[in-house]
């Protein structure tokens, strides 16, 4: 087991991605405080890890407010008495139709707070006593293949996603002196139960013929990566993005100009 007897902090850890690195994490060992919006999912993604033999706390609370990340902090040192991995994972994605003109006031600032104001206030929450206690740490943000490309009806999310990259190389840089690993995980198009379940089989179908890899990636593969980053086997790797996509990224042929050469690739199974 690669995280025995560690304790993880991973925001948003209701549903898809979150929950699956909730798991992950558990299945290597790790006791977790599992926060997300609502109360029912976190519990109901506590049941299962406890399921595994360890121990779990259920935090309802809100990434984007201060207050509430700093309790959910304190809660977490008072149950477990440290937290040794923080998974920045909590994010929304409002879609902008209308492009970014029709962009609301109230959108655009929800977006920021949940998907950069999060991770800001959870890591600096949690870096205080992982300093103070000099025993290292973790901290594994979750960005987005749109960090770096650009979709047509995101102009909110992808900024915010941009930061977040940022943001893990400066903490990255600033925290190193103290054995505190930053890196990042940019998910191309996961099949989770939000972001992805309001794909119709038609946008499916037609990013299954522009990832290289012929098929959307499952939550497992965001888990496993997430796993190894806060394992002591990636100790000398930090203020890295680590882009998990299924080829999404180096790929810039049209894909008009695949079908012929390179046929699409059946769907793998779900690894769970
Ligand atoms: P998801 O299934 O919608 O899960 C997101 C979870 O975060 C939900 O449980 C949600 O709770 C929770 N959450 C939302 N706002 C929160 C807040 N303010 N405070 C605490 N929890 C909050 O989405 P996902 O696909 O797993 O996405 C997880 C992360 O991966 C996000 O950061 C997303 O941007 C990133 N990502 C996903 C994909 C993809 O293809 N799925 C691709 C690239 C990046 P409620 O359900 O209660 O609202």
């Amino acid at each position: 087991m690669k995280l025995k007897n560690k304790i993880a902090l991973i925001t948003g850890a209701g549903s898809g991605i979150g929950k699956a690195i909730a798991i992950e994490m558990g299945r290597e060992g790790a006791h977790i405080a599992i926060n997300d919006l609502t109360a029912d999912t976190a519990e109901a993604t506590a049941r299962e890890v406890e399921a595994l033999g360890r121990e779990a706390l259920a935090i309802p609370a809100d990434v984007a407010d201060a207050a509430q990340v700093d309790h959910m902090v304190g809660q977490t040192h008072d149950r477990f008495g440290r937290i040794d991995i923080l998974v920045n994972n909590a994010g929304v994605y409002i879609p902008q139709d209308g492009g970014f003109t029709a962009i609301t006031d109230a959108a655009w600032q929800r977006i920021l707070d949940v998907n950069l104001n999060g991770p800001f206030y959870c890591s600096r929450a949690v870096v205080k006593d992982m300093m103070d206690r000099k025993q290292g740490g973790k901290i594994i943000n979750i960005s987005s293949v749109q960090a770096e490309v650009a979709h047509f009806d995101a102009s909110a999310y992808q900024p915010s996603k941009a930061a977040v990259v940022m943001l893990t190389r400066t903490l990255a840089v600033e925290l190193a002196p103290y054995k505190i690993n930053v890196n990042a995980i940019g998910p191309g198009a996961i099949a989770s139960e939000g972001m992805g379940a309001t794909l119709g089989a038609e946008i499916i179908e037609a990013y299954r013929k522009r990832i290289p890899w012929g098929a959307r990636g499952y939550t497992r593969d965001i888990a496993t990566a997430a796993a190894f980053l806060a394992s002591e086997d990636a100790r000398y790797i930090t203020g890295q993005i680590v882009y998990v996509d299924g080829g999404y990224l180096s790929d810039s042929t049209p894909t008009e100009l695949k079908s012929q050469d390179h046929p699409v690739p059946p769907d793998d199974p779900d690894p769970k």
